[in-house]
């Protein structure tokens, strides 16, 4: 293995690969530290033309591969058990921006934060905000289909692609990097390697789409009695102010938990505990939304859907706000033994969705904690059941698989899904079969066997 690895090495560009164990470090790590992987060599490809070569040999020579961008998915996908490790991070450029096509041609290393300032320097917005915009590049990304929190308004990541630039599991280029927003001439492969999770091939670049600025932009939090009122109010909003771009519901030990662990943080509503939503809202005219959306807040009250509101009076408050909600993930870190999970559920179904998986978890173990947060908007709910206050409780941790598959049991009942937007990468995939019908698992499998019928991209992910 080791000559294999040195024959192919030597044929590589100096500057693209490195066995150093201290630069590949970093990139064998989840970001969490949950999973630790290795690798023969990392590879560094600067150009499109270097990843083919790379791939082209490792195929040639029968190495699987598996492709990283900036390493904070969730569920282990990015980080290789053996194989050739290619980090698509000297991919960083972004190559043009069209505001007359409302598009930009970005590399598939360029981190979603450059992108978004790049957007916003040309007049323009580019939608997709998650937590890890820091971070995640644009080819993570697009592999993940990634959502975050302005889905309800722009869609997941899948909508924001006009164009892809593949490396395929061969080594050949397809060339699908166009800005058309019409082209109905056969399959859109594009499509396949959306959510793939770097299984069919490498994107190495892609266009995608731009959208207007917002002139305004509105923050407001409220405090209501049930997720059966927060679906309420989500349409009461939508029609009012047509405005919405994020409704993420939040319960009261959610928001509870974050306040203690992060006590500097702003309560927005110190006298109330129970269910809250943060809504956002944004319109690109100037058409006085704070008032469209005070007004709003006051009939929602009227109508005795909501008990208290407050909106944010500046963007340093609206930042506040909202960072309560992000630090849930964090704060959730050191409730010690639990289950997290990525559900979505029809949005009809999301009050009901809360109503029945507590249910079903309590049947598994009666004395537990439930955290449920998320893009309720949507229809996902980042739901978690977690052992009562105390030192790690190392039964509740066993207990964890019953109680995932209790909970997401009650979703798929509900014509849900188990992955809503993190994917199923390594540490999913053995639950697929329980949830994926045969038929479906069956042309997954032949679209994997038809693009890379040799399993190099990506082989423990996924299929
Ligand atoms: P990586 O983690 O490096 O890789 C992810 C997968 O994509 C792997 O399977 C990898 O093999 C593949 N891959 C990477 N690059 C390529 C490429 N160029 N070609 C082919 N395959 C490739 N996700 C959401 O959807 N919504 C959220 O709100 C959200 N919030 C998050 C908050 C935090 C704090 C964190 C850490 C993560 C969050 N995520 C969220 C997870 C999100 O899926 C990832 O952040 C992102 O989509 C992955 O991008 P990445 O560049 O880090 O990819």
């Amino acid at each position: 293995m080791s000559a294999l690895i040195d024959q192919l090495t030597a044929r590589l560009p100096p500057k693209s690969w490195t066995a150093d164990p201290e630069i590949m470090a970093s990139h064998l790590v989840e970001w969490r530290g949950r999973y630790r992987g290795n690798a023969p060599f990392l590879a560094m490809p600067s150009s499109t033309g270097e990843v083919s070569q790379i791939v082209s040999l490792c195929a040639e020579a029968g190495l699987a591969i598996t492709p990283q961008g900036g390493n904070t998915g969730l569920v282990a996908g990015q980080i290789p058990e053996g194989e050739v490790l290619i980090s698509l991070k000297r991919m960083n450029k972004i190559r043009s921006v069209s505001t007359d096509d409302d598009a930009m041609v970005a590399e598939a290393g360029v981190v979603l934060k450059s992108v978004q300032e790049a957007a916003e320097s040309a007049g323009r917005l580019f939608p997709i905000s998650l937590g890890s915009e820091g971070s995640a590049t644009i080819g993570g990304l697009i592999s993940t289909n990634a959502g975050g929190v302005h889905v309800i308004r722009f869609g997941m990541m899948r909508e924001q692609v006009l164009g892809l630039e593949v490396v395929l599991p061969d080594g050949r280029i397809l060339n699908a990097l166009k800005a058309l927003r019409k082209d109905n001439t056969g399959y859109d492969l594009k499509q396949l390697f959306i959510g793939a999770e770097g299984t069919l091939g490498i994107i190495t670049a892609a266009t995608l789409k731009l959208q207007p600025r917002p002139a305004e932009h509105i923050v407001a939090v409220v405090g209501l009695d049930s997720p059966y009122a927060a679906l309420k109010l989500l349409h009461h909003m939508k029609l009012e102010t047509g405005a919405v771009v994020a409704f993420e519901l939040m319960n009261a030990f959610a928001t509870g938990m974050t306040l203690v662990a992060y006590p500097q943080l702003r309560n927005a509503l110190p006298g109330w505990n129970g269910w809250r939503v943060l809504i956002e809202m944004e319109s690109v005219r100037a058409i006085g939304l704070r008032d469209v959306a005070e007004q709003a807040l006051s009939s929602a009250m009227e109508k005795g859907l909501i008990q208290d509101a407050v909106v944010a009076e500046n963007h340093a408050q609206a930042k506040e706000f909202w960072r309560v909600r992000e630090e849930i993930p964090a704060a959730q870190r050191t409730q010690g033994a639990q289950a997290p999970m990525d559900i979505s559920v029809p949005v009809s179904r999301v009050p009901d969705f809360l109503r029945d998986a507590e249910i079903a978890a309590r049947n598994v173990w009666a004395d537990l904690r439930v955290l449920a947060f998320g893009h309720a908007g949507d229809g996902n709910i980042h739901y978690t059941v977690m052992q009562p206050p105390g030192p790690v409780n190392e039964d509740f941790w066993k207990a964890c698989p019953a109680l995932i598959e209790a909970v997401q049991d009650v979703a798929v009942g509900m014509g849900g899904s188990i992955s809503a937007e993190h994917g199923i990468g390594v540490s999913r995939r053995e639950e697929l079969p329980r949830y994926k019908d045969h038929v479906t698992l069956d042309v997954m499998a032949k679209v994997k066997a038809a693009l890379d019928p040799k399993r190099v991209m990506n082989p423990r992910a996924l299929t």
